[in-house]
């Protein structure tokens, strides 16, 4: 009766796998399943004497591929843990619960050893000792005891986590195939998806390279976004200053640079220089099927995060953007929205990134750091630091589920530069600002991800972030979309009126 059952199991299970790996390596696997059918009566023998759990089913299987429940294990992490650790192995964490079901919990190295850890980063334990030199994009994923050891150079300790997880295993019944696992050091080399299909937009309001500099030299140990693959330039001159009608861009037109393809004038939000209403990028990946997400710590109204929902002649006309993001909401064409989040903003970061990519849904999230443009305007020094360090913050975990989600490409840059800050020759620790204002200073742009290489070392118009982001949801060239009749996802059954926005020009 016994053999009947781990028999029927038997077969279930690799029906199972059969299902679950068809897409990926079907080759592989129907061979590993003949193996298996001949050697089955041994195998059923096996079982049959073993104690019966569920885990009757790894033995069944260890015939086909070295397997692993990672049930009861726990998540370690160094006592002195720098952000990007930090941030792999919560993504680690959330990876799994979302593709197995199985809830991990982190733990510093200073509680008692436990013979089945994930060891992140450089922690106590003799198994993360390794002496194998890594290079850039390098990390080490092995398995050595019972440790499942994840190590990488700089932020690419994700890598390590990402592919443990997307790479080396698959799901079935919860027990994961690490037949591929390597079971001793060697640095493997991370590679992003060769096509990249969801899209992290972040925008540090305001914020220029010295901005970064002057938090840099006082309480943040290092920049993130600056250990990506690609740092180069935006320059964010509006149609405003090209025409000569203005010295610099605005929110408005500097959003909107980025959410369309178009440089517009300033004031402008989701409009182009002739005033016709123009699809953001949000729009087209919504319209594509991708979920997607707009998280700020300024207000929602703000031209920066209305860039990314509103159309609309003026930044000032906070009850009509308002009134269009209500819609927006009430029409459910996005996922996640959430406005002046204060210190929050690694939660909702946190949060939403996890939403719109739940099951493997195709995404696009624009997250903003809306003070540090603020702080600047008044000159608060201080101000600038701290949202620069909340900004990283954030960054920071962007950055580790990049390296999870590996058809993501991450952008960071700013809009403008405000205030003109200073970092004085002389004194290197000094630091002033020249000015009130905004100002046309190139402003940095890092990025991480396939294909983000076209960013590296050069300056490029901000125009050019929008169009690579919109590449992820079409084929269609963004920046030389036809407007479109002022519906867009917002009301498909009732468009809103052709000229509403010209009814607010007086
Ligand atoms: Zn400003």
């Amino acid at each position: 009766m016994k053999k009947l059952l781990s028999l029927i199991l038997c077969i279930a299970l690799m029906l199972c796998m059969l299902i679950s790996c068809s897409s990926d390596n079907a080759p592989e696997q129907s061979s590993s399943i003949e193996e298996s059918s001949n050697e089955e009566s041994s195998d059923t023998e096996e079982s049959s004497s073993d104690e019966s759990t569920s885990e009757d089913s790894s033995s069944v299987e260890e015939e086909v591929h070295e397997h692993l429940d990672i049930t009861g294990y726990t998540v370690v992490i160094p006592t002195e843990c720098d952000l990007s650790t930090k941030y792999a192995a919560e993504n680690l964490v959330n990876l799994v619960k979302d593709t197995l079901s199985i809830e991990l919990s982190i733990v510093t190295d200073d509680v008692p050893e436990a013979e089945r850890e994930f060891l992140i980063g450089e922690t106590n334990r003799e198994e993360s000792k390794t002496d194998t030199p890594l290079a850039d994009k390098q990390y080490l994923l092995f398995k050595e005891n019972e440790k499942i050891v994840m190590k990488g150079y700089g932020i690419y300790v994700g890598a390590a986590c990402g592919d443990f997880i997307n790479k080396f295993t698959y799901e079935c019944g919860g027990v994961l195939d690490i037949q591929d696992l390597p079971s001793a050091e060697v640095a493997l080399d991370f590679e992003f998806a060769t096509e990249y299909k969801n899209a992290i937009l972040m925008i540090g309001d305001g914020m220029g390279e010295t901005h970064i500099k002057m938090a840099e030299k006082n309480g943040l140990d290092a920049f993130v976004a600056r250990s990506f693959s690609s740092v180069g330039e935006s320059v964010t001159r509006s149609q405003s200053v090209l025409n000569g009608e203005a010295s610099y861009t605005d929110s408005a037109a500097g959003g909107t640079a980025m959410s369309t393809g178009y440089k517009t004038l300033n004031k402008y939000v989701g409009l182009d220089k002739n005033g016709n209403f123009i699809r953001n990028v949000r729009e087209l990946a919504y319209l594509n099927g991708a979920k997607t997400a707009v998280i700020t710590t300024d207000v929602i109204t703000g031209a920066t995060p209305s860039s990314f929902i509103c159309h609309n002649n003026s930044r000032e006309n906070t009850e009509q953007l308002q009134a269009q993001i209500n819609e927006v909401i009430a029409s459910q064409t996005i996922d996640y929205i959430a406005g002046d989040v204060g210190d929050e903003l690694i939660n909702h970061t946190k949060t939403a990134l996890s939403k719109i990519s739940e099951n493997g849904s195709q995404f696009f999230i624009m997250i903003e750091e809306g003070q540090i443009d603020k702080a600047s305007h008044s000159k608060d020094k201080n101000g600038a630091i701290k949202y620069v360090i909340r900004f990283n913050d954030a960054i920071a975990y962007a950055a580790q589920f990049t390296l999870c989600h590996p058809d993501t490409v991450l952008i960071v840059t700013a809009d403008h530069e405000t205030g003109g800050l200073e970092q004085a020759k002389k004194l290197p620790n000094y630091f002033y600002f020249t000015s009130w204002e905004h100002t046309n200073v190139d402003v940095p742009l890092f990025a991480l991800g396939s294909g983000t290489e076209i960013f590296n070392d050069v300056k490029t118009e901000n125009i050019n972030i929008g169009k690579f982001c919109a590449a992820a949801y079409s084929d269609d060239p963004f920046g030389q979309q036809t407007p479109v009749e002022p519906v867009n996802p917002i009301e498909p059954t009732e468009p809103a009126e052709p000229d509403e926005p010209a009814e607010t020009v007086e």
